[in-house]
């Protein structure tokens, strides 16, 4: 047990061998790291590769087949022993690799899911993987971030962190960098007593701090109590279990089916152990035991092949439901937006300046004259505030400032770069083109004390010392001057936010350099210039301020929570993603409902809601409408809504419940700490990669890497794909099945004897269920795919014509067998099984083919669209002949070769099943009225 919480912090870096300012060097770090190992939790359920072979090796299957290939060994059978343990190799090992892709897979997405810090070392922050921070590292602490190792807390604001993960209080702790009273002994005191420790895996929910790393991976808190927190969840999904059971029942009718077969067999006289390995080899080949293993490894490469498509999935059940879902709620800004703010508007009581840029010498220039805050000091003041009460900063290279740019950049050929959140970026550059550099700012008015923002009071405020008004930028000083008492000021509150939140703490107003009441009337008028900015798709702040005589005690937000002065608005622009539009009727057309959830203005929203095609008839509620609803009643409204707009994140809970009553399946996006319950709750939830927080991203089911709303579209298509496609896998696997065990059973009762012999049946189902229908798994979107509604979660397997085709197309496989098998027996020919053996084969080869569509015929998809099962089937179709032909393995597999006109009426046969399942597709095509072609990629 550590005694770092009763240690002030000087000792703590001391012991740690590590300074607050700088941090450790690199190469220390490094040293650290090859000592103490990476900052990761071990996984202890992670399968490594023997651990896969030797479950393949010892499936029950495989287990029956071993026993029945030393029974063959003990009954003299050397070949049939020794053919039957190949084949159990090969299946093994064909298991192995896709099992063993699929982990790999998981593995990979796992490390892409670890967080990243900010951590100081050799004197700068850098941004690095949580895996790689070593005890003595400084990192800071932010809202929103996962607390990446254990640490003491070296500096806080207002720094609360929740620490369910750990003690189960759903309650944040207040922080604080104190050393904790010496009588305490460490090892008594719970840990969410511990309050200048911060622990691995518990979640930074408001303000920020700096702290030091003193334990990192298994040695954490979290470490010792869990040994298994990386996890992905594999719980089964509804898929799976739904498989599990349809496997179990399939299992169960196809024993009885087989002792049947068996008990006939013997009664015939058939000799007994070749009845015994029928009956096995019948059962290995009929039991579909892999079932549910075949929806992890479509679902974990499916996530592996989504990652190139910029979407990193958290949960593997995540890819299925993603082909169900009906609505996607999606934020504005980053999503739907490109995130790019440009301010391009600044307004105040009297005041209207327009910066939109233009364009020169084809660059964009800020289009105001250099002189404009001298003009206009009230803008001044408004900049001020914008630029002070933020958290962006410049680049420092591109730190512009009055006091060393005469002309302050308006026409800069490399514009200043903010680091930051994109909004406050975009107000920080305004002031500093316009000559107030944050820098200089800060300077003259040091922040001493912040209220940061949230999305729930959308506003944010920052406490500065006024040192002395001599170090004001110009501008800032005539703007101030005209106010009498500025000679008492000691600090200046600046608040920026949203325009109604702003306002409802203002009770005066900056007109002309002086204060005035903020009657109604300005009220009204302020509102409505707010109103004339927003429909035009501009995004405001509005910014307010308060002078103080003295420092404020007590809590901030109860003490300055009123009596502002309003100053005005910053209008910027954020264009809409171009490629959203397509995306958006993409989903229209593909029975998806788009639906905006914003924090911005109403007009803001309906504009860029307009711009993109989101259904503009559909209704606009705000946040206010909705706490004004009757409970139940937003679940009537919840289909005919398609923008809402200055929501908060608890309103997101809201929609998502009332949409889910409705039926839909909800893919949500957020990127906040309070969004969390909201994508807990969707049926996806999606978190942003560059603007989220780690709170939403552990809280997500994915992570969109590029935060667009075009590639959550492109992942619900994946999702289909990936649900198609084990349809087809089960379709195609069943069919063959059905028809081998309808062919076997009917000849007993027709008088013949079995129609294939046990290896044959092994090999068939080798070819079959191992190569021909794994590389039906890669098969390439549907053409239509986008064009017809989701499917429903809960709809049966065997829906839309999966369970038809394979009791018909089965049936009709079986007949073909049965017919062909009793006319070349009844006319006494040799030939007579391997001609079976030979259809059966062929029939499979052909049936895969036609199964790739469910729609469309095959020529029309295009034979080699799905490279890798061409492979494959002409791979089959030559080991199927050498089967046939070789000597060795005509031995082994007990064939007689067929003569040519026998192999092509065997060939001739093989494709009835393939006609008739193309004429099926055929009738219903026509049923429904043809669907267009169109090219689309995998
Ligand atoms: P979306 O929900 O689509 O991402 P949003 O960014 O507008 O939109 P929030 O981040 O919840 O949603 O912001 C809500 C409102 O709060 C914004 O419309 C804006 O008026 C205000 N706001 C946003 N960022 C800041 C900030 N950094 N400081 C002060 N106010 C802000």
């Amino acid at each position: 047990m550590s005694n770092w919480p009763r240690l002030d912090a000087i000792a703590v870096l001391r012991q740690l061998n590590t300074q607050a300012e700088t941090g450790l060097s690199a190469s220390e770090a490094e040293r650290r790291l090859e000592t103490q190992g990476p900052n990761e939790l071990i996984e202890k359920r992670a399968n490594g590769p023997w651990q896969l072979l030797w479950q393949q090796l010892t499936a029950t299957m495989v287990l029956i087949l071993i026993v029945a290939a030393a029974l063959s060994a003990a009954l003299g059978e050397y070949r049939d022993a020794i053919a039957i343990l190949a084949i159990v190799v090969f299946n093994a090992i064909l298991g192995f690799r896709q099992e063993y892709q699929a982990e790999r897979a998981i593995a990979a997405l796992k490390k892409l899911a670890t967080p990243t810090v900010r951590c100081r070392r050799d004197g700068t922050v850098i941004e690095i993987s949580a895996r790689q921070l070593v005890p003595g590292d400084i990192v800071r602490l932010e809202a929103g971030n996962l607390v990446p190792a254990d640490c003491r807390i070296l500096e806080t604001s207002n720094l609360r962190i929740q620490e369910a993960s750990l003690t189960g209080e759903s309650e944040p702790i207040d922080k604080t960098a104190q050393t904790l009273d010496r009588l305490h002994d460490p090892a008594d005191l719970p840990l969410g007593e511990r309050r200048n420790m911060a622990f691995m895996g518990t979640l930074v929910t408001y303000g920020r701090g700096l702290a030091v790393v003193t334990e990192t991976g298994m040695v954490t808190e979290l470490g010792q109590i869990a040994a298994a927190i990386q996890t992905m969840d594999r719980a089964p999904t509804r898929l799976q279990q739904r498989l599990d059971q349809l496997g179990q029942r399939l299992a169960i009718a196809i024993v009885v089916l087989i002792t049947f077969i068996f008990g006939v067999g013997v009664l015939r006289g058939e000799p007994l152990t070749l009845m015994f390995l029928t009956a096995v080899s019948l059962g290995v080949a009929a039991v579909p035991e892999g079932l549910p293993a075949v929806v992890t490894i479509a679902l974990a490469l499916g996530a592996k092949r989504m990652l190139k498509r910029r979407t990193l999935i958290r949960q593997l059940p995540a890819v299925e439901t993603l082909g169900s879902v009906t609505v996607i709620c999606s934020d504005k800004t980053g999503t739907l937006t490109k995130n790019c703010m440009t301010v391009t508007a600044l307004t105040g009581a009297g005041y209207h300046i327009d910066l939109t840029p233009r364009l020169r010498h084809g660059r964009p220039v800020l289009s105001a004259p250099p002189q404009l805050l001298q003009d206009q000091p009230a803008a001044a003041l408004l900049l001020t505030g914008a630029a002070l009460c933020n958290d962006a900063f410049l680049e420092s290279h591109s730190n512009l400032s009055h006091s060393n740019r005469s002309a302050p950049g308006l026409s800069d050929p490399q514009p200043p770069q903010a680091i930051g959140d994109p909004t406050e970026g975009a107000l920080v550059v305004a002031a500093a083109r316009l000559g107030l550099g944050k820098a200089d700012l800060e300077q003259a008015l040091p922040r001493v004390a912040e209220i940061p923002f949230d999305s729930e009071h959308k506003r944010m405020v920052t406490v500065h010392k006024l040192a002395a008004t001599a170090g004001l930028p110009a501008s800032l000083k005539t703007a101030l001057a005209g106010e009498s008492a500025t000679g008492q000021w000691s600090h200046l509150v600046f608040m920026k936010g949203a325009l109604d939140s702003v306002l409802a703490v203002s009770s005066k107003l900056w007109v002309e350099g002086r204060m005035v009441p903020l009657t109604e009337t300005w009220r009204q008028q302020i509102a409505i210039a707010d109103d004339q900015l927003a429909q035009t798709g501009m995004r405001i702040l509005s910014v307010a301020f308060r002078p103080l005589d003295s420092l404020p005690t007590g809590e901030l937000a109860q003490t300055l929570a009123q009596d502002y002065v309003f100053v005005g608005g910053v209008g910027m622009m954020d264009p809409a993603r171009p490629e959203v539009k397509s995306a958006v009727l993409t989903c229209k057309t593909a029975g998806i409902r788009p639906v905006m959830i914003t924090g911005d203005h109403p007009l803001t929203a309906q504009h860029i809601a307009r711009e993109i095609g989101m259904d503009a008839h559909g209704r606009l509620l705000t946040g206010q409408d909705l706490d004004q609803l009757p409970p139940g009643a937003l679940t009537e409204l919840v289909d005919t809504v398609s923008v809402y707009a200055r929501v908060s994140p608890q309103h997101k809970l809201a929609i998502v419940q009332a949409l889910q009553d409705q039926g839909h399946i909800v893919a949500m996006t957020g990127d906040g700490v309070n969004d969390a319950p909201a994508l807990k709750k969707a049926d996806i939830g999606v978190a942003m990669g560059v603007t989220g927080t780690d709170v939403a991203k552990e809280a997500a089911d994915m992570v969109l890497l590029d935060d667009n709303f075009a590639t959550i579209v492109t992942a619900t298509k994946e999702g289909r794909v990936i649900y198609d496609n084990i349809r087809k896998f089960i379709k195609y696997v069943l069919t063959g099945n059905c028809g081998e065990l309808w062919a076997i059973a009917l000849a007993l009762f027709w008088g013949m004897p079995l129609l294939l012999k046990p290896l044959q049946i092994l090999w068939i189902n080798l070819i079959a269920d191992g190569l021909l229908a794994l590389a039906l798994s890669v098969e390439p979107a549907e053409q239509d795919i986008m064009r017809c509604p989701p499917h429903r979660s809960n709809e049966s397997i065997f829906s839309r014509g999966v369970g038809r085709d394979i009791i018909w197309i089965g049936l009709l496989l079986g007949l073909v067998l049965l017919i062909v098998a009793h006319h070349y027996w009844a006319a006494n020919q040799a030939n007579w099984q391997t001609m079976v053996f030979s259809i059966l084969a062929f029939s499979r080869i052909g049936l895969v083919q036609t199964m790739r569509s469910e729609r469309n015929s095959l020529f029309r998809i295009g034979v080699m669209s799905n490279k890798l099962l061409l492979g494959t089937v002409a791979l089959t179709f030559g080991l199927q002949l050498a089967i046939i032909y070789v000597p060795a393995l005509q031995a082994l597999f007990q064939t007689t070769a067929l003569s040519v006109p026998d192999l092509l009426i065997s060939l001739l046969l093989s494709t009835f099943v393939f006609w008739a399942m193309e004429l099926e597709k055929w009738l219903i095509r026509n049923r429904q009225g043809q669907v267009p072609a169109e090219q689309t990629s995998p």
